[in-house]
């Protein structure tokens, strides 16, 4: 299999906290990657732009640094790497001043795609984009990408929608969401829209449940201060596992176009019951002989923050009234793995005994560690003796069903940073979704606010607290194993 690259337009690329830790770990070696792959034109410039004092030299050391640590060593091509550097620039800026603008204003060229990557605290989101606005470096076209958290509940969103728009289009503003830009996420829609196979068993008559997790082994370490104000809910569920599942649940958009998708996905989100309290557990890590418990790390003794969450999630409408969508997702847990799990019903009658072994099918859609697809179907056991059913996996790996080169996917930020330069906003969100995302998720978080709700200790290495495992015993169903 050869895979196509196109290359884009040519770009200047600013990227405001180039510096910072996300410009040093994904953004950075991301764009390096792409410029391996030739999809980077030669004359593209990417600009570093942040407090430090430094020059082009210095920028260059830092980002070489950066790309020894993060970009794998079969990757790392000596003169390929020079000549990436050599396309990178650095100006020092102060979002909250005047120092600097002028300088950027006069660097940034007028006649190629501009965009402005705002990889730096959310506090700052609105000061860059006015200052753009106001030093006229940004013009009708230009792109700026905006980082996570969109704003910590419906009224701060909606405030930064505001400041947003008083410099720029919402046609050039691009939220990101980096689990958008995973393969198999974008495959979620391949597989439904473009298979006769899957669409019409897609709803309630035949499926049972799905399943969305993002675990992590991680405990919130260093971030402990920041991570204690936003929380498993602020932090995962209202943008991460809230996308996974609009994707999974909308309906099929007229066509494979920005509007189109994003319209469907705010559907879904209109459409999400509210949540009662016995649909949610909440959950703190304990501490165990290696690290430090949740509370620890916050450095808050009082901390009611979760850092585990299980939902169970209803949608009303024709498609999905009476499948649940369970969610959860938590730190410091038995295994790192994200995946999204349909669980179709059992057949509605078995001509097979009952001993036979009859499953139900399952689609797991692996989002990590290895990004692909596995079907379970049930087969006849081979071998004499009457007929022993088994169900066995229809494995969609793609580094094994595409070779070397389906392994080879493109790292999620890279992808959605080249849908910036190509202006293809389908896998950003629309402002209008974020806000309705807050505006679900509010009344749950006010609610435990109001009730002084304390999340209940788990231990470090399991699935979370044992509560989480009721929230489907009691429906007669079971979690998938987190390995
Ligand atoms: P960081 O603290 O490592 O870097 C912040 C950057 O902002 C630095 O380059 C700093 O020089 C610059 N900066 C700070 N104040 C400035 C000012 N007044 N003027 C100009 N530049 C200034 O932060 P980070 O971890 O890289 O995160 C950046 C953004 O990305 C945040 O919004 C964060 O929530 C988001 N994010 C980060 C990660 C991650 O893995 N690090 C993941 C998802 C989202």
């Amino acid at each position: 299999m050869v895979s196509r690259v196109i290359p884009v337009e040519s770009f200047d690329l600013v990227i405001f906290g180039g510096t910072g830790d996300l410009a040093r770990r994904k953004i950075l070696p991301g764009l390096y990657r792409r410029f391996l792959a030739g999809q980077m034109p030669e004359d593209a410039r990417v600009i570093g732009a942040a407090r430090s004092d430094m020059d082009d030299d210095g920028y260059r050391a830092m980002v070489r640094e950066a790309i020894e640590e993060f970009v794998s060593e079969q990757k790392r091509k000596p003169d390929v790497v020079e000549a990436f550097l050599g396309q990178l620039h650095y100006t020092a800026i102060d979002a909250k001043g005047e120092g600097g603008w002028d300088k950027l204003a006069k660097l940034v060229r007028k006649d190629v795609v501009q965009a402005f990557y705002f990889s730096v605290g959310p506090s700052l989101f609105g000061d860059l984009a006015t200052r753009l606005h106001k030093h006229k470096i940004a013009n009708p076209e230009s792109r700026i990408v905006v980082e996570k958290p969109f704003g910590r509940d419906q009224d701060s969103a909606k405030a930064l929608n505001a400041v947003l728009a008083a410099s720029f289009d919402e046609h050039q503003i691009y939220r990101i969401d980096h689990y958008l830009g995973k393969e198999t996420v974008q495959n979620l829609m391949a597989v439904r829209f473009a298979n006769m196979l899957f669409e019409p068993l897609w709803n309630a008559q035949y499926i049972d449940h799905v399943q969305i997790t993002v675990a992590e082994t991680v405990g919130v370490g260093g971030r402990g201060g920041y991570y204690d104000k936003s929380g498993a809910m602020r932090d995962m569920i209202q943008n991460h596992l809230m996308q996974l599942l609009c994707l999974t649940a909308m309906e099929p958009p007229s066509q494979f176009e920005p509007d189109a998708v994003r319209d469907e996905k705010l559907k879904v989100i209109r459409a999400l019951d509210p949540v009662a309290a016995e649909n949610i557990v909440r959950g703190q890590y304990a501490a165990d002989e290696d690290q430090a418990s949740y509370i620890e790390h916050s450095e808050n003794p009082e901390s009611k923050t979760e850092s585990f969450i299980a939902m169970k999630v209803d949608i009303s409408n024709w498609r999905w009234k009476g499948t649940p969508f369970y969610l959860r997702t938590g730190k410091r847990l038995k295994a790192r793995m994200s995946e999204i799990v349909i669980q179709f019903k059992e057949v509605p009658h078995s001509i097979f005994e009952e001993d036979a072994g009859s499953k139900a099918n399952v689609l797991a859609i692996r989002l990590q560690p290895d990004e692909g697809m596995d079907l379970r179907v049930t087969i006849k056991e081979p071998g004499p003796g009457g007929m022993r059913l088994v169900d066995v996996p229809l494995d969609m790996t793609f580094a094994e069903a595409l070779g070397p080169e389906g392994a080879d996917v493109p790292d999620a930020y890279e992808r959605l940073i080249m849908d910036v330069i190509r202006g293809n906003q389908t896998l950003f969100m629309r402002g209008d979704e974020v806000e309705a995302a807050w505006a679900w998720t509010d009344p749950i978080i006010e609610g435990w606010q109001k009730r002084g709700d304390k999340p209940a200790q788990y231990e470090p290495g399991t699935t979370g607290p044992e509560d989480a495992l009721m929230l489907l015993h009691r429906d007669g169903r079971r979690w998938r194993e987190l390995k």
